[in-house]
C-alpha cells in the first residue's frame, strides 16, 4: 500500500453509477482525492433530458422506482426530494388481440393476484381458475443454478401461473424493463420476490397476496423530476465540481507497483483505487489483462439496443386518455413499437395544453430491426404502429429520435453468482480495482445508485 498521505481514487464513467460512487466517497471520505474520468463531453450517461416541443423531455429514463431505498435516499441527501413528482396517470395497457387491454390492477410485474382484475377475454377460464388458487408449481421447481438456485422468470411463472399469463402479461411487463425475454431472465436478479414466493410452501400467488396486503396501494411506485431525470445527475455533478474531467476516454488500466495507472487519450492518471462504471463491454477489455476472470464475465454480458422516438401531436389531432400512462406491445405482434408512453398524461410538467407528447420505443434483445433503419424509416414505421393502435394519422408537430445501442444489460440465470465470482476474482488478482454499473445489481436508476454506493464502501474498506 502506498505511503502517500492523500489517497487518490479514479472513477471511470460519469453516469449515475459513477457519480453516485464518487459522491459517496467525497461525502464519506473527504480526505480522499476523487477524480471522475468521463469519455463524453458532459456527465450524466444515459440520463439525458432535452427540450422537445418546448418541454423538458427525457430521451432515456424518465423516472425511478421509489419502493426501494437507494435513489430515494440519494435525492434526500441532495436536498431534492421535495421537488420529485409522481406520475399523474398510473394505469397502463397492453396491445393484445388487436386492441388495448388494461394491465390488471394490483398485478406484480403483470402477474395478476386477483383473477377478478383481469379484463374478460384476456385469459381462458382455466387460466383464471388457476389464478384464483395459491399458485403452487405444476411440478416441483428444479434446484436451479448452483447454490443460489436461480431459475428463469419464464420457468417460475409458467410453472405457477401458466403459459398464457407468462406470454400475455408477465413477459411484456418484464421485457419492458430491460428489453429482454422472461425465459432468459434471472429470477434471482430481476424478480427475487417471485423466486422466494414460488419456493414457499404457500405458493407464489398466496405469498405475493400476503405481501401486497401490507403495501399501501396509493403510495407512488415511481418518481420523476419536473426538470427531467438529468436534474439528478446535474445535481450530483454540481456537488462533485472539478473532480469530474470530461472528454477523458479511459483506454487502459495497469498496475504501477501497489498503485494503478489509468491510461486515457490525454495522458495517464495514477490512483490507489479504481472504480470502473463504464458499460460491461467497455470495462471487459480494460480489466481482462489484470483479471482474466472479470474480463471474461463482463465480456459475456449481452446488451439490448433500443431506439426512442419523441413524437408530439397537436391536441386537435390526437388526445390520449388523461388517466392512462401508455401501453406496451408484447413480442409476437407484427409491430416494431415495443411501448408508447403518454408523456403529457403521465407527467403534468409535460402537458402544455397544446400538444400530446408520446415517447415511443422500439428494440429488444431479439429484435434489432430499428437499429438498421434510418430515422425517417423508423419514424414512418412507428407512425404506422401508432395509426393501428391509437388511430392517429395526422402529421406530428415535432419528432426526435434517440438511439441507445447496446444500452440494456441482460441478466441470464446465474447472473448474481457470476457477478459474485467476478468480485472475488478481482479481489484476488487486482486489489483496489472495482468494476460495477448497470450490469451488476440491475439496470434501473436505484440499482445503479446502489452499485455505486457499494463500490464506494468497498474502496473505503480497502483504503482503510
Ligand atoms: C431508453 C432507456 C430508458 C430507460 N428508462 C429507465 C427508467 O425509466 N427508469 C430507470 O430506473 N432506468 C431506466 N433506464 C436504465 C438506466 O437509465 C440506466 O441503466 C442507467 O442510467 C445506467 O447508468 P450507468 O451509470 O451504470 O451507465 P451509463 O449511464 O452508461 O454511464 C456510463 C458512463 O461511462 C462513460 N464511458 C464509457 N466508456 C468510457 C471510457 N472508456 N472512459 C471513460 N468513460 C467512459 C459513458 O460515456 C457514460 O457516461 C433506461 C435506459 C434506457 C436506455
Amino acid at each position: 500500500m502506498s505511503t502517500r498521505t492523500v489517497r487518490r481514487v479514479v472513477v471511470v464513467g460519469a453516469g449515475i453509477t459513477g457519480l453516485s460512487a464518487a459522491h459517496r466517497l467525497m461525502v464519506d471520505r473527504p480526505r480522499l482525492e476523487v477524480v471522475v474520468l468521463e469519455a463524453s463531453p458532459s456527465p450524466g450517461g444515459k440520463l439525458v433530458t432535452n427540450t422537445f416541443a418546448g418541454l423538458p423531455v427525457d430521451e432515456g429514463a424518465d423516472s425511478f422506482l421509489v419502493r426501494v431505498p437507494w435513489a430515494v435516499d440519494l435525492c434526500a441527501e441532495l436536498g431534492i426530494s421535495d421537488e420529485l413528482v409522481a406520475p399523474s396517470a398510473r394505469s397502463a395497457s397492453l396491445w393484445l388481440d388487436d386492441r388495448l387491454r388494461p394491465i390488471p390492477s394490483g398485478s406484480v410485474f403483470g402477474l395478476p393476484l386477483d383473477p377478478g382484475s383481469v379484463q374478460p377475454g384476456l385469459l381462458s377460464d382455466e387460466d383464471l381458475a388457476r389464478l384464483a388458487g395459491p399458485g403452487l408449481p405444476a411440478e416441483p421447481l428444479s434446484a436451479g443454478d448452483g447454490p443460489a438456485g436461480d431459475l428463469s422468470i419464464g420457468e417460475v411463472i409458467r410453472s405457477c401461473a401458466g403459459q398464457a399469463v407468462l406470454e400475455r402479461l408477465v413477459d411484456p411487463l418484464l421485457g419492458g424493463i430491460n428489453a429482454g425475454l422472461a425465459d432468459d431472465m434471472s429470477c434471482a436478479a430481476m424478480a427475487p420476490q417471485f423466486l422466494r414466493a414460488a419456493r414457499s410452501d404457500e405458493g407464489l400467488l398466496a405469498t405475493l397476496r400476503l405481501a401486497m396486503a401490507e403495501a399501501d396501494p396509493d403510495a407512488p411506485i415511481f418518481n420523476g423530476h419536473p426538470a427531467g431525470m438529468s436534474h439528478l445527475t446535474e445535481t450530483l455533478a454540481g456537488r462533485l465540481g472539478d473532480r469530474i474531467r470530461t472528454g477523458r476516454r479511459v483506454t487502459s488500466i495497469s498496475r504501477l507497483g501497489d498503485r494503478w495507472s489509468v491510461g486515457t487519450d490525454d495522458g495517464a492518471e495514477e490512483a490507489d483505487a479504481v472504480v470502473v462504471t463504464a458499460p460491461a463491454f467497455v470495462a471487459a477489455p480494460l480489466v481482462e489483462e489484470v483479471c482474466p476472470t472479470a474480463g471474461a464475465a463482463l465480456g459475456g454480458i449481452r446488451h439490448a439496443s433500443v431506439s426512442l422516438a419523441a413524437i408530439a401531436y397537436r391536441r386537435s389531432d390526437l388526445e390520449v386518455p388523461y388517466d392512462q400512462s401508455g401501453f406496451l406491445v408484447p413480442r409476437g405482434s407484427d409491430m416494431l413499437m415495443t411501448a408508447c408512453s403518454f408523456a403529457g398524461s403521465k407527467w403534468s410538467h409535460l402537458d402544455d395544453g397544446e400538444h400530446t407528447v408520446l415517447r415511443v420505443s422500439a428494440g429488444r434483445i431479439d429484435d434489432d430491426r430499428a437499429l438498421h433503419m434510418d430515422d425517417a424509416e423508423l419514424v414512418a414505421v412507428l407512425r404506422r404502429d401508432l395509426a393501428a393502435t391509437l388511430g392517429v394519422k395526422a402529421d406530428p408537430a415535432e419528432v426526435k429520435v434517440k438511439r441507445w445501442p447496446d444500452s440494456l444489460a441482460q441478466f441470464p440465470v446465474g447472473h448474481r453468482r457470476q457477478m459474485a465470482e467476478m468480485v472475488l476474482a478481482l479481489g484476488q488478482d487486482a486489489p483496489g480495482l472495482y468494476v460495477t454499473g448497470s450490469a451488476h445489481n440491475g439496470v434501473g436508476i436505484p440499482a445503479c445508485v446502489r452499485s455505486g454506493n457499494e463500490a464506494a464502501f468497498a474502496v473505503s474498506e480497502f483504503l482503510g
